[in-house]
């Protein structure tokens, strides 16, 4: 796939660019606790000042569902936005807002305090397409969703003769993760775990016709486990999705795709860093325990299951990392990913949050800022937000 980049912009001196951005960083009691995203943007918002551009930078922050929400007001991480950029940065408290302040770099409220943005509204992406002379994507974390700031804009502006591209950190993703796509050096293994069962479900069942092999943890395999008819006592299960499971364990099997599941767990009556700890077998957890992360036979199985592999990529944590007592599987995967020679991506904001907190970041070939976005685009889907980039030239 090939899109068109800052390099297809032309002359934007002294002209308003709309950087459609991913400041969707962790919050801890209102404090930006990762910046991973915020720096990720700074090439692109580096390079389109250095060519004369002013910024008028967009993006969501949380999920307020179409209202505003105090807690997830984008100034914060805008004042992050300034430090990284080392230049001044105004934040503006409405999403669209009648006149815009003469500033190098307007940062809008966060975009889903207007319902317009999810529902992909075109009345609000033309209110958002004043602003501009020109469009620019760089929220990777943001391509797969058709919300208005990513899809109806973009449309917007190309129909009126305005142009709309990619900015460097789309670029990269997409050049990277589509060496995933197109010819991922084998064995290719990926790794799953994490919290957002429904979410991650259809993943699996597409990832089964690309990868050689399947390593499943955190809550995500509880569901698998249960479908299975194993008793995973009070952990998370999404009982509504056996089906599906059923459905990718059958086309695992039909590929000749093996699918590592946990054998044993760290089980506890509650998500609680003080309470008593036991190790389980994860498809006998007793009624009154979660799984809260796998056990050490599985650490020590899911490593093997790693040896050899020519490329991992690795989405959800394997465990409540957040609790020292229920982090170690996480650290022990992503050790072994940082071990491995093989070509390894990371994705999902929680699972770059563990690794970057037990100093294992670098050990990873690419650290991709797109959860939700990677796995989309390693099903092969197309995505919103880079269909309207592409060149078709
Ligand atoms: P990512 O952000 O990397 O895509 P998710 O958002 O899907 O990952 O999931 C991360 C969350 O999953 C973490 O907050 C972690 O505590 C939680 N989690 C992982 N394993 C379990 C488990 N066994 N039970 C409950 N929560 C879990
Ligand atoms: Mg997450």
């Amino acid at each position: 796939m090939t899109i068109r980049t800052l390099d297809a912009l032309g002359d934007v001196a002294g002209a308003r660019v709309f950087l459609r951005a991913d400041l969707n960083v962790p919050l801890r009691d209102g404090v930006v606790g990762d910046d991973t995203r915020v720096a990720a943007l700074v090439p692109t918002a580096r390079e389109l000042l250095e060519r004369g551009a002013r910024l008028v930078v967009a993006s969501h922050l949380g999920r307020p569902k179409g209202t505003v929400v105090e807690d997830l007001r984008l100034a914060r991480v805008a004042a992050v936005l300034a430090e990284h950029l080392e230049t001044s940065v105004t934040a503006l408290d409405e999403v669209t807002p009648d006149t815009l302040p003469d500033e190098r770099v307007v940062v809008l409220e966060n975009l889903r305090f207007d319902p317009g943005e999810e529902a992909n509204d075109v009345a609000f992406a033309g209110a958002l397409a004043e602003y501009a002379d020109a469009y620019v994507d760089d929220a990777f974390g943001a391509v797969h969703r058709a919300h208005a700031s990513v899809a109806a804009l973009p449309e917007l502006m190309l129909a009126s003769g305005r142009a709309a591209v990619a900015g460097r950190l789309v670029e990269r993703e997409v050049s990277v993760l589509g060496r995933l796509l197109v010819d991922p050096p084998r064995p290719f293994i990926a790794i799953l775990g994490g919290a957002k069962v429904s979410d991650k479900l259809g993943v699996i069942a597409s990832l089964t016709e690309r990868v050689d092999a399947l390593v499943i943890g955190g809550a995500m395999a509880f569901t698998l486990i249960a479908a299975e008819g194993g008793k995973v006592g009070a952990s998370l299960v999404e009982a509504d999705r056996f089906d599906d499971v059923h459905r990718a364990l059958a086309t695992a099997r039909e590929r000749g795709v093996a699918v590592h599941l946990p054998t044993d767990v760290v089980a506890a009556p509650a998500i609680d860093a003080s309470a008593p700890t036991e190790v389980v077998p994860a498809d006998a957890v007793p009624e009154s325990l979660m799984g809260l992360d796998i056990g050490p036979s599985t650490i020590a199985a899911f490593g093997e299951a790693l040896t050899g592999a020519g490329s991992i990529l690795w989405n959800g944590p394997m465990g409540v990392f957040e609790l020292e007592p229920f982090a170690e599987g996480t650290r022990a995967v992503a050790r072994a990913c940082a071990a491995s020679d093989a070509f390894t991506v990371v994705g999902g904001g929680d699972s770059l949050a563990a690794i970057t907190r037990d100093g294992l970041a670098g050990g990873f070939d690419h650290r991709s800022t797109g959860g939700g976005a990677s796995l989309e685009f390693l099903e092969g889907r197309r995505l919103p937000g880079l269909a309207i980039v592409e060149d078709d030239a």
